[in-house]
């Protein structure tokens, strides 16, 4: 493979980033995920093997049940279930509900933001049937258990036999493991790859695990774990599987080619390849601060895969009861606002933040027939309507409301 003069330069800069990346005496690199040769090889069948851009129903209420095992060396380890928590929000925030991310997005990145509509829940419910917090709390007396193998080539962390914790079958749930890993901040399983099916799912360690607690600048906003659920659910890095040459990136259409990783939070623009790179997205090595967004082909993918390859997440019973859901009707709010003349659409349903809406005036007619995302108020113009009655239909996955407002 060719290296140009442009990547050349480009690793140099990595370089200097790279050295940045050590604070307080520690290195910490973002992601390993440890892949040989046949494993890329077997990823890039994977991906040739499955169609990235079919059509998925957003109707769908995709929700994920997760297992969090917390595998703790010090008692600073053993996270509070309140840290954990804050995990899981940081995840729905990224996969599910845009609005708190738009801000601080260039507008050339803006344009390709994409939400999957997908939720993430602690399991309600183990694999005997037995109702659970969706967390298991194992200590252990290894360091760095993270980056160990014990008994061949299995990782110690995924196994309490080797001083880990075993995974909750991994076709309906989630696994994410919390536990040492040496200055590595997250590692991952990706589809097709020849792994072991009890060590599928996700390693974060406990010190960027979660949004409050434990967590510290710059890798305090969950990011880590966002990153690794884009592998997870069938995403490569921006670069590809080769940082450094501008020959392969991640095969996806609406990401620029990139080079290679970008560190800290850089000012935009930064190119690469002839390209202004995409540092803003999940699947880069910046900062927290810096990680705001996924595109619509990364979005196509990782529903791709959820609806294929790791559908049995889908089928599952981990998540089964979700207390605290109220009757429709209650979490919708239809109001006009006659002073700006517009329509304010507010949907309030925990688990549904992708959602049709449709309004048709009094003789039938389809005026409006969009997506709505996340839980910020829908404001629909209407300038240039009629005065009288109008219907909007809401629609979301087994849940139908229509709702009757008058324009003056
Ligand atoms: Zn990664």
């Amino acid at each position: 493979m060719a290296v140009n003069k442009h990547s050349k330069k480009y690793f140099a800069l990595i370089c200097i980033f790279w050295l940045g990346l050590t604070r307080a005496g520690k290195t910490q690199t973002r992601c390993d995920l440890g892949l040989d040769a046949p494993g890329r090889a077997a990823y890039s069948e994977w991906r040739a093997s499955i169609d990235a851009y079919k059509n998925i129903d957003l109707r769908t209420t995709m929700t994920i049940p997760v297992v969090v095992h917390i595998v703790y060396r010090t008692g600073d380890e053993n996270l509070s279930d309140r840290q954990i928590q804050s995990q899981i929000d940081a995840l729905n925030r990224a996969y599910a509900n845009p609005a708190d991310t738009r801000s601080g997005v260039p507008k050339e990145f803006a344009e390709l933001q994409s939400v999957p509509g997908v939720h993430f829940c602690l399991a309600s419910m183990d694999p005997d049937g037995q109702m659970t917090n969706g967390i298991t709390r194992t200590k252990t007396n290894f360091e760095n258990i993270g980056l160990l193998f014990g008994d061949g080539q299995r990782r110690s962390i995924h196994y309490a036999i080797l001083g880990g914790a075993d995974a909750w079958d991994p076709d309906h749930y989630f696994n994410i493991w919390v536990g040492e890993l040496g200055g590595l901040l997250g590692r991952a399983t990706m589809p097709g790859t020849n792994l072991l099916f009890e060590e599928d799912g996700i390693v974060i360690a406990p010190e960027v695990f979660g949004t409050t607690g434990t967590v510290a600048y710059p890798f305090h906003q969950g990011k880590t774990a966002v990153h690794e659920a884009g592998h997870y659910l069938g995403l490569p890095h921006l670069w590809g599987m080769n940082a450094g040459d501008c020959t392969e990136d991640d095969g996806l259409a609406d990401t620029p080619v990139q080079a290679g990783p970008y560190l800290g939070c850089p000012e935009y623009p930064q190119y690469s390849c002839g390209t202004s790179d995409l540092f803003n997205d999940y699947m880069d090595f910046t900062d927290d601060d810096c990680l705001l967004l996924f595109t619509h082909d990364q979005v196509q993918l990782m529903l791709a895969t959820l609806t294929g390859y790791r559908k049995g997440l889908l089928e599952s019973a981990g998540c089964s009861e979700h207390p605290g859901w109220s009757p429709t009707d209650q979490l919708v709010f239809v109001s006009y606002a006659a002073a700006r003349r517009q329509l304010e659409v507010v949907w309030r349903r925990p688990g549904e933040s992708v959602y049709d809406i449709r309004i048709w005036d009094v003789a039938g007619r389809l005026l409006v027939h969009q997506k709505g995302y996340g839980f910020t108020p829908w404001i629909v113009p209407v300038t240039s309507w009629v005065n009288g009655l109008y219907f909007v239909q809401i629609i979301s996955a087994g849940n139908q409301t229509t709702q009757k407002v008058l324009i003056y």
